[in-house]
């Protein structure tokens, strides 16, 4: 997979997709998938920004049982199954437990109901799916049984816990990479570090887009018949260059956090807690009056969250104030009393922009959140053609969404490609693990899958390249270089955060991250000035103390 910028310049494409979140990528890999040539364009790195944020839970869409919704219930269900068959390296089931109170909308017996209701309705859940990777049914557990996995939470009136099994994915990074992949394995022309600065227009018709390479500063046009725009909260940016204005773009946006504690607090057992104060939610049917939040365990601590908070119009999704912050520790200290949370336990937060369906800042952000994926084809709407405009609820449902999109992309463009009727895996799942010719290393095969191998083969060409970088992560010196020659890292950003593990739950000590740049400047003909420049842009990026938290970094 390589950065070909002068291909981008060079063709004209079936389909042009701005912005490689989760739902860039999927869009990339499925219109490929169906025989069209197709470039991704994307102005940070892959997956740099809310996708970046998500708290990795692969919903089967229990939740939507309040709202009654059973068509957005049976898409995550079918999302969840898609994503367990195709990455089977990166998604695994994780099993859920939310404790049961009284008799009443927390009670054992409206949980049971629900569960069996959840049942029913994913009946086809495991289809396809190889045995490791199935969805138990759901079951009630007793209230001793409870006590014993969950002995820091509020007893009073506890009856016993609710336990279903959902999808978790361990690396979304690397999932991002391993869809660009398969992607680009299919044809497709992938490149970071290139934004969108305006449509190219024939009348009302968009012809490409106008781009900045941000690596070498030059512009030029890429050409499409179709252009998907999925630039997230840039999206409406892009589509305000348009003489007619669609209204369907969300304009209005909610920031979105989680809190990464470095401690483990539940085991191997994810646990959603009622939050202590109240929340309305106006579209459910059956209202608990009680909003979840989520104690994933992950890397040797826990994500907690997901928790909203209002975003003024020109915030971007790095700021995150303190008052905000000590909200969700006390929050957490409420909910779970002996764990003694203080400021010091968190690692890192996570902080993304959802689309919201208005900006009242006097109804509470959770509220606002937009239910369903937006999807405007332009065309329908208005006078332009050659547009689409997709902007993605929940990381979740995006393979899922794309189908339907790259189907009317299909229709408008009047070409007829069916869809294979077992859907391929992705890069790294096309064959089981063990590959014979090399030592089997579950580490790298749960980051590479079955092209681990790949990685292998550069540790083994020259010695100190099986070493470990630096002296506090489980990173190998093979996989920086692997990420530079064959993943498109060209800043120590990418490689430390969204290629290897060595930023996923803390920035490394200098140390590491010096190494690791003179790995990448031997590569990439650093300066030492830039060596510098590049170790810089990794602590400035997710320095709590600085309040800047997750963002795509300056290249
Ligand atoms: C804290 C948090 C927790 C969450 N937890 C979950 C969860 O557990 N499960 C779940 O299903 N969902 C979860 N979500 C929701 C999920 O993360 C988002 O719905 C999803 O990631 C949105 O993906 P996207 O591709 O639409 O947007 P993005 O990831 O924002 O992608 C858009 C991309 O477009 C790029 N871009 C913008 N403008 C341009 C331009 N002009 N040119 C080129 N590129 C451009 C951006 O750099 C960006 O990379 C969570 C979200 C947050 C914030």
């Amino acid at each position: 997979m390589k950065r070909e910028i002068q291909l981008l310049a060079e063709n004209t494409f079936d389909v042009l997709i701005v912005g490689s979140g989760i739902y860039g990528a999927f869009l990339a890999r499925e219109a490929a998938m169906r025989g069209l040539s197709v470039a991704l364009i994307e102005q940070g790195d892959f997956g740099c920004a809310t996708s970046a944020n998500s708290q990795k839970i692969v919903h089967g869409g229990l939740r939507y049982l309040q709202h009654l919704n059973l068509v957005r219930m049976r898409e995550s269900i079918r999302a969840r199954r898609q994503l367990l068959t195709i990455a089977p390296y990166l998604v695994r089931p994780q099993r859920f437990l939310v404790p049961t109170y009284g008799y009443g909308m927390q009670g054992k017996w409206i949980m049971r109901v629900a569960l069996l209701l959840n049942d029913i309705v994913s009946l086809d859940r495991n289809r396809g799916v190889d045995t490791g990777q199935r969805i138990p049914a759901g079951r009630i557990i007793s209230r001793r049984q409870c006590m014993a996995i969950l002995p820091c939470i509020d007893q009073d009136r506890l009856t016993g816990a609710a336990q279903w099994h959902d999808g978790f994915i361990e690396d979304t990074e690397r999932l991002m990479i391993a869809i660009i992949h398969t992607a680009v394995q299919q044809g497709a022309v992938a490149a970071n570090y290139v934004t969108a600065e305006d449509y190219t227009m024939d009348g009302n018709r968009v012809t490409g887009v106008h781009v900045r390479d941000r690596l070498e500063g030059e512009t030029f046009n890429v050409r499409a018949r179709m252009v998907i725009n999925a630039a997230g909260p840039g999206a409406a940016t892009l589509d305000a260059g348009l003489s007619q204005q669609p209204s369907d773009t969300p304009q209005a946006w909610v920031k979105a956090f989680n809190v990464f504690l470095k401690r483990p607090l539940f085991d191997d057992m994810a646990v959603g807690l009622s939050s202590a104060t109240r929340h309305i939610d106006r579209d459910a049917v059956i209202n608990r009056g009680k909003r979840f939040y989520f104690f994933v365990p992950w890397k040797g601590g826990t994500l907690v969250g997901t928790e909203y908070v209002a975003a003024s119009p020109d915030d971007d999704s790095t700021n995150l104030s303190r008052t905000e912050l000590e909200a969700v520790i006390d929050e957490i200290n409420k909910l779970c009393p002996c764990a003694g949370i203080a400021r010091k336990d968190i690692g890192f937060c996570h902080v993304g922009l959802l689309p919201a369906n208005s900006a009242d800042p006097a109804t509470d952000a959770a509220s606002r959140l937009l239910k369903h994926t937006r999807v405007v084809d332009h065309e329908a709407t208005s006078s332009t053609q050659g547009l689409f405009t997709v902007t993605g609820i929940k990381y979740t449902v995006a393979p899922q969404v794309v189908i339907d999109v790259i189907d009317r992309v299909l229709a408008r463009l009047d070409v007829h490609v069916a869809r294979p009727d077992v859907e391929p895996v992705l890069y790294g799942a096309e064959k089981e693990g063990v590959e014979t010719e090399h030592t089997y290393d579950s580490r790298l095969y749960n980051r590479y899958g079955c092209h681990y191998g790949d990685v292998l083969e550069i540790a083994n060409s020259v010695r100190g390249l099986r070493d470990l970088v630096g002296v506090d992560r489980d990173t190998i010196v093979a996989e920086v270089i692997y990420a530079v020659r064959e993943e498109m890292a060209v800043t120590l950003p990418d490689v430390v955060y969204r290629r290897t593990g060595l930023g996923s739950t803390g920035i490394p000590v200098r140390e590491t991250l010096k190494q690791c740049a003179n790995i990448m400047a031997a590569e990439l003909g650093w300066s030492k000035a830039r060596v510098s420049k590049e170790i810089s842009s990794v602590e400035s990026a997710r320095s709590l103390s600085e309040n800047r938290l997750i963002d795509c970094e300056q290249p």
